[in-house]
């Protein structure tokens, strides 16, 4: 049976993928079988293990745009 947290989290890592992919076009991350924020092994087309994964790297991104000003 399908965990309810692991739906949500499915989810939410969908919704902040395409947002990323909608909000900053030039920056397109390959999915290469790592997870782009701590380095695990992710299967398929994903870029990050889970959806924690995802929003911190995101929080980074921000926060090195935020200083790169
Ligand atoms: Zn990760």
């Amino acid at each position: 049976m399908a965990d309810v947290a692991d739906l949500a989290a499915e989810r939410c890592e969908t919704i902040l993928q395409a947002g990323l992919a909608h909000r900053k076009p030039t920056v397109r991350l390959p999915a290469c079988g790592e997870c782009h924020y701590c380095g695990d092994d992710v299967t398929g087309e994903r870029i990050f293990c889970d959806s924690v994964c995802a929003r911190k790297w995101n929080h980074e991104q921000e926060r090195l745009r935020r200083n790169g000003r």
